[in-house]
């Protein structure tokens, strides 16, 4: 690919938005010619188009390539991870697998990932001052302090990298080597967005934009939950940061010795004035407004807020004191980018992403509102090949799953995320995201599905049978009032009551030990992802059970037949939004437990 066409910035970026729009279509059919040509000597594409007389024909590879899910392609996936050629997929050479926040049969997804993904990636990345230089002014005039994070790397048996899409890119030669650029110059130095420790990160981080708190333009993380622990972290660390900044002295618990070497830059005078003023804003009883007062001119938080980190946005708007814009620039996975919101300052709520028809090949899965496929075949059976439709021929306020085939080699694949389409900027839609299909709860990067939660719950209440308990009903709520946010699960016990240690005279008990047991049973059970973010990213909290009083999910369901749910088809919700049913299940909480430790994670590949 000529790498060179993909470096725009500026006025020139807008209008190459604008080619690409309004040639959507051309771009889309040169694309996956492209994709079909570099890729034709592929024993995938080989396995379903032998004897076609044209391989690069668009219509021949929709006739012929089946639409595929994860479960499908891993053994090729599998394959190249152990040592065989990239081009069981691929014409170029797999340089890494990127570990996605999706897991299969509890195990992370790996997506095969090529050099040149890396120049798509920062294309998309480079999209995103020029689009937000037409709403706000003069960003090249100070900082912005942008917390990023790598998390940790491994390697398949063959040793191509393992690691996440933006671990991929912090570690790149495009993040690394890139030229200052006025327009995005950061407060946190490289050395301390590529620590792996990342409580030593985040100090850095965080008193690097203290340091510069009058020359801030902008604050953001990736996720808003990110934002949030950055400021959890403040409230619980900002006295040492503030001994940092008066004393010019690092603390000692910073033992990376490339952190320790730039912050020495960042810190080389002890100014003893700035920390008494970060004592004074952050001594106040309350914290709202905090973020506009220590940052007094910042102008917006960028973050993702749309899709499970809406649930954070009443968050940041307190910290925030609903002064600064929430802007969520753009919709990207580890399979493929995917668009920008070219309103970077409109509502959380009204964001809608422009897709590039540049990224990869789309095509779209019609689905009903609440992600259901709307036609009459199973979820585990192959998607009839003719039901996709193109990008350019999706339909206003329809709902899609987006299917992709890109260079790197995924052919026709299901993505899992529900989209409505709410608008074309020229011939390319415009998609808000609706959710990610199947899953239930969600509080950070981890995503768990009705299925796991399920099988996690019948795991552990089999600890309830000694005891001559019974779980009756249960459901879940993802507590994100504190920080990290947390997974609830409201249980209904029959048979027995919760009694404390002192009850216990002779008779077996169900106390409050067993429960906690219970919760660190689930946790144990739920996937690799959930486990990593409870016990090594720590952006998840200690799972807590409720047990509510018997009949509170006969009372819930009263609820929700009274507003006006159907009573023959009625199911327990396994996740639980509304705030009215949030109220009536926390009225009726006896007792309530946490998890005792960490659910075991050991970083495993495939
Ligand atoms: P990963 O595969 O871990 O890179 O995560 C990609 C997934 O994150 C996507 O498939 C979406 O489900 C979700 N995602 C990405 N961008 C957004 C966004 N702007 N809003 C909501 N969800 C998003």
């Amino acid at each position: 690919m000529d790498g060179k066409r993909l470096e725009y910035k500026g006025e020139e970026a807008l209008k190459e938005i604008e080619r690409l729009t309004m040639k959507a279509s051309e771009v889309q059919e040169s694309l996956l010619k492209q994709i079909l040509t570099q890729n034709r000597e592929t024993e995938y594409l080989n396995k379903f188009m032998r004897g076609e007389k044209n391989i690069t024909d668009i219509e021949e590879f929709k006739r012929c390539v089946p639409v595929t899910t994860y479960e499908r392609i891993f053994p090729y996936i599998q394959r190249i991870a152990n040592g065989e050629d990239s081009s069981l997929i691929t014409g170029h050479s797999i340089t890494e697998m990127l570990c996605s926040s999706g897991t299969s049969g509890g195990e992370p997804k790996i997506m095969p990932s090529i050099a040149e993904d890396l120049e798509r990636r920062t294309f998309v990345y480079n999209l995103t001052m020029p689009i937000i230089n037409q709403y706000v002014s003069d960003l090249d005039e100070g900082k912005a302090m942008y917390l990023f994070f790598v998390k940790a790397e491994m390697s398949t048996p063959c040793g191509l990298p393992a690691r996440t899409v933006l671990t991929s890119y912090y570690k790149s030669k495009h993040f690394k080597c890139r030229t200052h650029d006025p327009w995005n110059d950061f407060t946190s130095p490289d050395q301390t967005i590529l620590c792996n420790d990342s409580n030593q990160s985040m100090h850095c981080q965080l008193l690097a934009g203290l340091v510069h708190r009058r020359q801030v333009l902008r604050l953001g993380a990736v996720f808003a939950s990110a934002l949030l622990r950055a400021i959890s972290f403040l409230e619980r660390n900002w006295r040492h940061l503030c001994e940092d900044i008066r004393t010019g002295q690092l603390s000692s618990f910073i033992t990376d010795p490339s952190c320790r070497s730039c912050m020495s830059t960042v810190l080389a005078t002890p100014d003893p004035r700035l920390a008494d003023e970060i004592t004074r804003i952050c001594g106040q009883k309350s914290w709202k407004g905090i973020l506009c007062q220590l940052w007094p001119k910042a102008k917006y938080i960028e973050a993702v807020v749309t899709g499970s980190m809406a649930q954070y946005v009443p968050a940041l708007k307190h910290y925030s004191d609903g002064k600064l814009p929430l802007v969520c620039t753009m919709y990207a996975s580890s399979e493929c980018y995917f668009g920008v919101n070219l309103k970077p300052l409109c509502d959380p709520a009204d964001v809608a992403f422009t897709l590039l028809p540049n990224m990869g090949y789309f095509e779209f899965l019609p689905l009903g509102h609440n992600g259901t496929l709307l036609m009459d075949f199973d979820e585990g059976e192959h998607v009839p090949n003719d039901k996709l439709v193109d990008l350019v021929h999706v339909k206003l306020g329809c709902f899609y799953e987006p299917v992709v085939t890109t260079f790197a080699g995924l052919y026709r694949y299901r993505v899992g995320d529900v989209l409505q389409v709410v608008g074309f900027h020229n011939k390319a839609p415009q998609v808000r995201f609706i959710c990610r299909r199947n899953v239930v709860i969600s509080v950070d990067t981890e995503k768990t599905n009705e299925e796991d939660l399920h099988r996690s719950v019948s795991m552990a209440k089999k600890l309830l049978e000694p005891y001559d308990g019974l779980l009756v009903e249960y459901t879940s709520y993802p507590d994100t009032s504190s920080v990290p946010g947390h997974y609830v699960l409201y249980w209904e016990i029959l048979h027995c009551g919760i009694k404390t240690e002192s009850e216990n005279e002779n008779a077996v008990v169900l106390d409050g030990s067993v429960l906690e047991e219970c919760c660190i049973a689930v946790e144990e059970q739920l996937d690799y992802v959930y486990r990593r973010c409870r016990s090594h990213d720590k952006s998840v909290g200690p799972l807590e059970i409720r047990v509510v009083e018997p009949g509170t999910f006969d009372a819930l369901m009263d609820l929700f037949i009274n507003q006006g749910a159907s009573i023959n088809q009625y199911k327990t919700p396994r996740c639980i939004n509304s705030k009215k049913a949030l109220k009536l299940l926390n009225s009726k909480v006896s007792a309530s437990f946490f998890s005792p430790r960490d659910p075991k994670w050991v970083p495993k590949m495939c």
